[in-house]
């Protein structure tokens, strides 16, 4: 029979070792705290949806539908996993009564999330938001409270060092009006732009103020920017957000070029760099007011502000700037039986467990093997069972820190371990 070849992972998605875990599980914890400080809940929506909910709020976008995992189920209904959490979590909220409530109502989520997009460092096919939503309210207010929050996160697991950039995308009343006075600025150029800008200046213009090439760069100085013709509304509610924030003592960055290409977007966007870094390529996170989402759903028009954040990215960035939440040990106790004493050891480990985490070496052959793993594993104390010692119901417990070592009798290890 031939050999099959192992099966590895599917490209773009990855393991999280549990190396990596103490660092995720503290940048998740971060969030909750912080969230919950600002009275947001959490929610698990589902990682399904009807490929339509996703796609409804995504028309017109090339990017949106290459990227989307899409399938039909064994029913033949079109389902997607869920690229970013906002669509569901709006779901959630008109189909599930969280609108009868006073609002806005406040909400969090953790969880994967799946993009279709060509994999590389920092970009997955699988990756991790920390997503905050506050729906059922268009107050400015709530727009600096979301920046506020995400900011007191990154700060909160070391990623003080943040460039946030600003800007408004008006609403459905100015943008449209904008968006022709952008056409009618490039369409002259159309020649010149790049490939992407020149299919993007009649289906999604917008989109070309943050063109990466090189090719668009020299146009966009002299471009319309938005925030020179937006309505009063808009306007008036772009100045409160600046004034808040300034009084809040956050600082900001204002990004002319700054868009997010859905129509449902209105009004205030943000992103977070960390400080130095410039490109989509390394936001550590982003969002704004999307007032158009629900409608675009098929629910009642209803104003919103979120901000999702990358974990991968986040916790990348934390393991690269040395701080240091992962030296913890696997156990605190590690049971080393010299001999064939398994069942005691076992014993004994379950003793140690009740005031300790303890694990046994099961494995290693020599006595100066086992040590090394001990060593390794970075356990603060070893009890080391040999058969004499055994027979008598103790062990030598050794002080890994200090190098001291004694006997004592299994019962006496909680005491002593404690
Ligand atoms: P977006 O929903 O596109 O605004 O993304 C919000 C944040 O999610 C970004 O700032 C990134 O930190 C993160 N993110 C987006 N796409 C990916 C991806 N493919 N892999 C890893 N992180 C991502």
């Amino acid at each position: 029979m031939p050999r099959s070849e192992p099966i590895k992972a599917v490209r773009g998605v990855r393991d999280i070792l549990p190396g990596e875990l103490p660092l995720w599980r503290a940048a998740e914890q971060a969030a909750s705290a912080v969230a919950r400080r600002f009275g947001y809940e959490e929610i698990v929506t589902p990682i399904l949806e009807h490929a339509e909910l996703i796609e409804r709020a995504g028309e017109d976008t090339d990017a949106f539908a290459k990227e989307l995992y899409r399938f039909e189920d064994r029913s033949g209904r079109a389902l997607a996993l869920r690229p970013e959490a906002t669509a569901g979590v709006v779901r959630a909220y008109f189909e599930r009564g969280l609108n009868q409530g006073p609002q806005p109502t406040r909400l969090f989520l953790t969880g994967p999330m799946f993009r279709y997009d060509r994999p590389q460092k920092g970009r997955y096919r699988q990756f991790y938001q920390l997503d905050v939503e506050a729906i059922g309210s268009a107050a400015a207010a709530l727009d600096a409270e979301v920046i506020e929050l995400a900011r007191d996160w990154l700060r909160e697991v070391g990623l003080g060092d943040l460039r946030l950039e600003l800007n408004s995308i008006g609403d459905s009343k100015c943008k449209p009006a904008y968006l022709e006075r952008l056409q009618d600025y490039y369409r002259p150029l159309k020649a010149k732009l790049s490939p992407d800008s020149q299919q993007r200046l009649e289906r999604n213009p917008l989109r070309l103020l943050d063109s990466k090439s090189e090719q668009d760069a020299p146009f966009k100085s002299s471009a319309p920017k938005i925030t020179d013709h937006l309505c009063d509304e808009c306007a008036t509610h772009w100045a409160l957000v600046r004034r808040l924030l300034d009084t809040a003592e956050i600082e900001y960055v204002l990004n002319p070029y700054l868009v997010r290409g859905l129509d449902y977007y209105t009004r205030t966007v943000f992103e977070f760099y960390p400080s130095g870094a410039a490109g989509q390529q390394d936001a550590l996170g982003g969002g704004g007011r999307y007032d158009g989402l629900a409608e675009a759903e098929g629910w009642p028009p209803t104003a919103a502000v979120g901000f999702a954040s990358g974990l991968d990215r986040v916790t990348e960035l934390i393991a690269a700037s040395g701080v240091d939440v992962i030296a913890r040990p696997t156990a605190d106790v590690l049971v080393v039986p010299d001999g064939d004493l398994a069942v005691e050891a076992a014993e004994v480990a379950r003793i140690c467990r009740a005031v300790r985490s303890t694990a046994v070496d099961y494995e290693s052959k020599s006595l100066t093997a086992k040590m090394r793993a001990a060593n390794k594993l970075g356990a603060k104390w070893v009890v080391l069972l040999t058969l004499d010692a055994a027979s008598r119901r103790s062990a030598q417990l050794r002080d890994m820190t200090s190098g001291e070592q004694e006997e004592l009798a299994w019962v006496e290890l909680p005491t002593r371990l404690a």
